[in-house]
């Protein structure tokens, strides 16, 4: 395998599948698939899920909510994103150990790094929710963040496209993909992959981030294996 410790990001919109709202089982399922095989062939996941199926701060912000509190009900929604992956994967007999940067066991232990590393190396899947901790953060910094702190060799970025456009290939059909792209060239041509504080941790820390369709079924392992789907993104 290229990579033996990774640090998967997935956005809470992708869970919810085609329902528009909350978490779709079959699309949970289909994540948890892969995370399995991957963890069967010694690879050492930890997942950041994100909220946005749930609850979005800055979008709870515009219809009067109080942009604290709704950071903070984001930061719940990983959570209970992070609860379902964690069933889903226990259901398949993958141990996994969902813990929170926000204090709140029973529901999940205490995010500390040294916690963090130990399960990675017994195999655990570790599911680090809650993003940051902090309100005025997205779950994209929480992965920037917690891939650094334990020292992951690299970020996947599971989305719904297969990689980093010219432009966005929804919306433009000249768009073309890059296969690599440096940090530099992302910020040069206002490329919006994640937001600028979460490309900015990983370009100052040199984690490499690969973004690739994870809704196509295996496309996890071939990146896990190296082969070119996606785009790497680089220093
Ligand atoms: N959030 C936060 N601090 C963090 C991570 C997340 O306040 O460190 C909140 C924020 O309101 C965000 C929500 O949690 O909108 C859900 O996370 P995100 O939008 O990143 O989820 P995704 O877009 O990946 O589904």
């Amino acid at each position: 395998m290229k990579y033996k410790r990774v640090l998967l990001k997935l956005s809470g919109e992708s869970l919810m599948g085609e329902q528009g709202y909350g978490i779709d089982p079959e699309r949970l399922n289909d994540y948890a698939e892969q995370i399995k095989e991957a963890v069967e062939l010694g690879v050492q996941v930890g997942i950041v899920i994100g909220g946005g199926n749930i609850f979005r701060g800055l979008s709870g912000a515009s219809k009067g909510f109080d942009r604290y509190k709704g950071d903070q009900m984001g930061m719940l929604a990983t959570v209970i994103n992070g609860l379902a992956l964690q069933s889903a994967l226990q259901a398949m007999a993958v141990r996994t150990r969902v813990l929170t940067a926000i204090r709140m066991e029973p529901v999940g232990e205490y995010y500390d790094k040294p916690k963090a590393v130990d399960a990675l190396e017994k195999g655990e899947v570790v599911i680090l929710s809650a993003g940051t901790g902090n309100p005025y953060f997205t779950t994209d910094t929480g992965s920037s963040l917690r891939g650094i702190e334990i020292e992951a060799d690299v970020m996947l970025k599971g989305t719904r496209v297969d990689g980093v456009y010219t432009a966005d290939p929804e919306k433009d059909p000249t768009a073309t993909k890059f296969d690599e792209i440096t940090f530099d060239e992302v910020y040069n041509r206002g490329l919006k992959i994640m937001d600028l504080t979460a490309t900015t941790m990983c370009k100052e820390n040199n984690l490499d981030i690969v973004v690739f369709d994870m809704d196509t079924k295996g496309n996890l392992i071939k990146v896990l294996k190296g082969e070119n789907i996606g785009t790497v993104v680089k220093n």
